[in-house]
């Protein structure tokens, strides 16, 4: 059955045939409001509430397995329309604050050597339907979500169109009306999309998977530095920081024995000069037959009294639980593999 979410008041005017346009724009504003049938939206004549269970659908994934962990974190593996898997995470951060980390693709290209999604390949691109029923399943488990994050499977610039057509309703005031800023696209570093999100009229926040300032290295685990090398990559985020006029973020996992080295801080160093960011620091969360090893304590607390001596802004991830399922893609994944 075809679903009303991710369509704009005119499409579900369109496509339900409807003559009078407010009833359109009635029908978008309730399917955003938590509702989970037709029958919800009493405002609406009986005979169209009818015919629109008769013929359409707000919800089509559901969940099929739910994580807790002790921080308050929770992670969801999504069963989608047809049978593929995708999953989002919502992370606590101990206040009333709750962020929703949601998947754009189901699997990937890009092929980074440390992410599970990887190994998965390219499955599809979710529809904005389908990005949209993510942040509404969260918000029904956990309540008000104040930010989202696009870094759950997927490269988010790799899905464009639909990606937008969902901040699009996620930021709209009629549909869930959250606000831009509180909406982050973390990239692997494809820049036409980090070119076009500087041009949007959203102030839509940024992050990119920076992982390694040196070409080589970034090349062993992000094969996308072969498309766009770090100096092309340094080039856009520097125009995207003149048209934003803010600061963004690189994501550094800190995987032992890899990147955390002398060269790789000097190469940081270099590759941040100039640029007004934050680097977060995600120490490697062990995932099963890859070739990493998580850096110890003390490991990452030398990194960071180097990053401070260096004046480098930085945070460093609090490790999240999940146990053996903690990073992306490893939920989803297992369920490939049944
Ligand atoms: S880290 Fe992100 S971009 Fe890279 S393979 Fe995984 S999901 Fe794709």
């Amino acid at each position: 059955m075809t679903t009303l979410l991710g369509l704009s008041p005119e499409e579900i005017q369109e496509l339900i045939q409807v003559k009078e346009k407010f009833r359109s724009k009635q029908i978008y504003h309730a399917i955003y409001s938590g509702i989970e049938s037709f029958d919800a939206i009493t405002d609406l004549p009986l005979s169209l509430r009818q015919s629109l269970a008769e013929n359409f659908c707000i919800f089509t994934s559901k969940v099929d397995t739910s994580l807790d962990d002790e921080g308050g974190n929770c992670k969801l593996r999504i069963e989608l329309s047809d049978g593929l898997f995708t999953e989002c995470v919502i992370l606590s951060d101990g206040t009333e604050r709750k962020t929703i980390c949601i998947s754009s693709q189901v699997g990937c290209k890009m092929g980074c050597a440390f992410c599970r999604t990887a190994d998965m390949g390219f499955k599809r691109n979710l529809t904005a339907g389908e990005i949209l029923e993510q942040y509404l399943i969260g918000s029904k488990i956990a309540g008000k979500l104040s930010n989202i994050v696009f870094m759950g499977m997927g490269e988010p610039f790799d899905n464009i169109d639909n990606l937008k057509k969902a901040i699009t309703i996620l930021n709209d005031k009629n549909a869930i009306g959250l606000g831009a800023r509180r909406m982050t696209i973390s990239t692997c570093g494809i820049i036409p999309g980090i070119q076009a999100l500087a041009q949007s009229k959203l102030e839509i926040r940024l992050a990119v998977s920076l992982n390694s300032a040196i070409e080589e290295k970034r090349r062993q685990i992000m094969p996308i530095t072969q498309r766009y090398p770090l100096s092309d990559l340094k080039s856009a985020l520097k125009a995207f920081q003149q048209d934003k006029n803010k600061r963004f973020t690189f994501e550094y996992v800190l995987i032992k024995d890899f990147n955390m080295g002398d060269e790789d801080i000097k190469a940081l160093r270099h590759f941040t000069s100039g640029l007004s960011v934050l680097v977060n620091l995600i120490p490697w969360n062990t995932v099963e037959g890859k070739p990493f090893q998580t850096p110890d304590r003390k490991d990452i607390n030398v990194f960071c009294s180097k990053l401070d001596k260096l004046g480098i802004n930085y945070t460093l991830r609090k490790r999240k639980g999940f146990g053996v399922s903690g990073a992306c893609g490893q939920l989803a994944y297992k369920a490939k593999k049944n």
